[in-house]
């Protein structure tokens, strides 16, 4: 068998276009959704990620700020610009660009996030939410994740599905999307990480197997049951080039599906990240986004 090949450029790009459309139509009511994003620090990886973030907010025309801040910024500095964007009405999405220099208290700065600009829905609020199955913001890249399987039609209900890397920013809230009594969900999830006795005898029993551990090409053929389809989130640069945490060459000839590194996964993240910012603009527009003391 050789799989089909999950093509996440082609899918954001028609996402990115329904949402220019809805974008669109608040314009032409005079309103305008707005994302700030924050990036302290130099990473070179972080400032390629910002400048695909602020791209694509040019394509669909939010309004987009962007403060860039050198990785010495005191921690109170930037708690301070948090606070100015949450009292800010023309900004309706925060994005703190992750990882922070050492110096910075990541957990503690990002709670100063208002839950209502939350659109990484990394704030402990959000993910309580998701927790109880009434979620406002999803993670992008798990929300990313779950939209691929979707529109590939991949049955999720019911289904074995196994997740390698149990992170806050992917593993947990995934698996706590897709085993919702929900939409899209109602899977049998079992999340793997590095104290797991016997890996294999788990993703070798996965229906969908989604792998973000940050190991490259670690999941090896061995470990896939034919058949399976493997969503691979990991991005790692080996010689100037990306792999995923999947070997492809090999995985490909036995699964049914697989997203290939890059244009799988990573292109779907910015996709939901335009999605959760229009989704904060209308609700504040609508007087949902009620006032937090937070
Ligand atoms: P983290 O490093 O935060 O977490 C990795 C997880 O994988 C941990 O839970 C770890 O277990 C587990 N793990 C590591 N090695 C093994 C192993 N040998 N066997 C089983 N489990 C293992 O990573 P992230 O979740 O932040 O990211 C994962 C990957 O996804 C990275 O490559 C990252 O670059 C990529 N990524 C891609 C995004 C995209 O847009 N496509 C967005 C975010 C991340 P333990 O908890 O026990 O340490």
């Amino acid at each position: 068998m050789t799989a089909t090949i999950i093509d996440g450029k082609a899918v954001s790009n028609q996402i990115l276009e329904e949402l220019k459309a809805e974008v669109d139509l608040l314009r032409e009511k005079g309103q305008q959704p707005g994302l700030a994003v924050i990036l302290v620090g130099d990473d070179p990886a972080s400032q390629v990620y910002v400048r695909n973030k602020e791209r694509a907010c040019k394509k669909l025309g939010i309004f987009s700020s962007k403060y860039c801040l050198p990785d010495t910024t005191p921690e109170e500095e930037l708690i301070q610009l948090i606070q100015k964007l949450n009292r800010d009405p023309n900004i309706h999405g925060i994005l703190l660009q992750l990882p922070l220099p050492q110096a910075i208290d990541e957990k503690k700065v990002l709670d100063y996030i208002s839950p209502n600009k939350d659109v990484d829905g990394f704030h402990p609020y959000n993910l309580g939410r998701l927790l109880a199955g009434d979620p406002i913001f999803l993670p992008c890249t798990p929300q990313g994740v779950q939209e691929l399987l979707v529109r590939y039609q991949i049955p999720i209900e019911g289904q074995n599905v196994v997740i390698v890397g149990r992170s806050n920013i992917v593993g947990k809230p995934l698996a706590m999307m897709l085993v919702q009594k929900a939409k899209a969900a109602n899977a049998t999830v079992s999340l793997c990480h590095t104290r797991t006795k016997n890996l294999k005898e788990f993703t070798s029993r996965a229906d969908i197997l989604i792998v973000a551990c940050g190991k490259a090409r670690m999941v090896t053929a061995d470990l896939v049951r034919p058949g399976a389809a493997v969503i691979d989130v990991g991005i790692n640069r080996i010689d100037g080039k990306l792999v995923g945490d999947v070997d492809f060459e090999q995985v490909s000839q036995i699964s049914s599906f697989i997203t290939p590194v890059p244009g799988g996964v990573g292109p779907m993240t910015i996709a939901m990240l335009m999605k959760n910012t229009i989704k904060a603009a209308k609700r504040f527009w609508e007087g949902e986004a009620t006032s937090f003391s937070f």
